[in-house]
């Protein structure tokens, strides 16, 4: 056992303070992550507080991991001390069911292992994510990052970036599509980000009228206030594909309604209400109405390394990990530009 320090929640309804634990010593395949850079993601927020009902406490949250190598077991073969890993949402997996030998861990039948908050496949223990100063992981979870990429700006891609990534890859957003995005913050600019990089013709649907001239900055080609009934119509009947990221609970009839016949609407965000859906918004343009959970391990990797060809990182804002209470709170005032790193060398 390691004596560990972190970030925690003690219940829903405390903010996050200083907590003192210990993690397991690493196995032969596992290293330790001397974490430099954690993000700050919309989820946290959620189970910090239970929302989903399935929080366990106390809770060190944190799944967006970036940080150098201090140890490595006798049969790790990836890393060395001293490289820089990276760790995302998923910590391990069953490693044999059909989801897993295709790389797809995290539809793993037996349910994969999540960074925080559910019990440990090794020894029982609850994991403790990455709002602290290291992590133990099967080097089969963790990542490499290209060389050319700013840390700080790396961490966001290990779940903002995965989650919007692997919709997009999945139905195949290209030249020609008009695709429409969601909701502009941590989980939205990346899928802004990819999107335009892909080729398609991109529109950020957005409610804060005040991030227009960011969201052309990122590589949007239009942009819509999804609040003015006027602005949407012009859109009516037009979209390939919308990625939904939005954190709160929202209808879905004014995004259905800009989609063509036989046209997707995927659902990534979790807002705490879930949305309802008249059949009838659906019937009339055979939509899809779809949803996708971040990626597995061999897609991470590439989307790591597309990332790395492109010069693809996230807008980041890094706070010390005093202030994450207060970056918590931005965020539901939808004030994040466009993620929250925590520097660790402040803990
Ligand atoms: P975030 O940075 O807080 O961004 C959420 C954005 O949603 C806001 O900035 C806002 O954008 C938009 N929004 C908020 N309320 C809205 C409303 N009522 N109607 C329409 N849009 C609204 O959050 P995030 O970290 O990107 O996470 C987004 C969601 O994805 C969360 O629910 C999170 O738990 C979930 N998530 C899912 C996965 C997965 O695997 N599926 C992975 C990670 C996160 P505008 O200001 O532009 O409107
Ligand atoms: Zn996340
Ligand atoms: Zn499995």
């Amino acid at each position: 056992m390691s004596s560990s320090k972190g970030y925690a929640a003690l219940s829903s309804t405390t903010p996050l303070a200083p907590h003192d634990f210990t993690r397991r010593e690493p196995l032969a395949s596992e290293i330790v992550v001397d974490i430099l850079f954690c993000g700050v993601c919309h989820s946290d927020l959620h189970m910090a507080r239970n929302e989903w009902g399935n929080s366990i406490y106390p809770m060190v949250p944190g799944h967006e991991i970036v940080g150098r190598v201090s140890a490595a077991g006798s049969a790790v073969t990836k890393f060395k001390v001293g490289d820089i890993a990276a760790v995302g949402v998923i910590i391990d997996s069953c490693r044999h069911c059909p989801a897993c030998e295709k790389g797809e861990e995290h539809f793993c039948k037996e349910g994969p292992t999540l960074t925080y908050a559910v019990p440990d496949r090794v020894d029982g223990s609850i994991t403790m994510g990455g709002y602290s100063n290291h992590y133990v992981v099967d080097e089969r979870f963790a990542h490499t990052v290209p060389a050319n990429l700013d840390l700080a700006a790396v961490a966001p891609l290990l779940c903002a970036g995965i989650t919007t990534y692997s919709p997009l890859r999945h139905w195949k957003v290209g030249p020609g599509m008009k695709v429409g995005i969601v909701g502009l913050g941590g989980l939205g600019h990346m899928g802004l980000k990819f999107a335009h990089s892909f080729g398609a013709h991109t529109v950020q649907l957005t409610t804060s009228l005040k991030k227009k001239e960011d969201a052309l900055k990122l590589g949007a080609d239009e942009v819509v206030l999804s609040t003015d009934p006027e602005q949407m119509k012009a859109h009516a009947n037009s979209f390939d594909f919308i990625l939904d990221t939005a954190s709160a609970p929202h209808a879905l009839e004014p995004y259905l309604g800009l989609l063509k016949q036989d046209a997707t609407l995927c659902l990534v965000g979790l807002p705490e209400v879930p949305p309802s859906i008249s059949p009838f918004a659906l019937i009339t343009k055979r939509i899809s109405v779809a949803g996708s959970m971040i990626g597995g391990m061999p897609e991470t990797q590439e989307m790591l390394d597309y990332c790395g060809d492109k010069g693809i990182t996230s807008d980041v804002e890094v706070i010390p990990v005093q202030q994450i209470n207060e970056a918590f709170e931005r965020m539901l005032k939808q004030d994040v530009k466009y993620r929250f790193v925590i520097d660790m060398a402040t803990l």
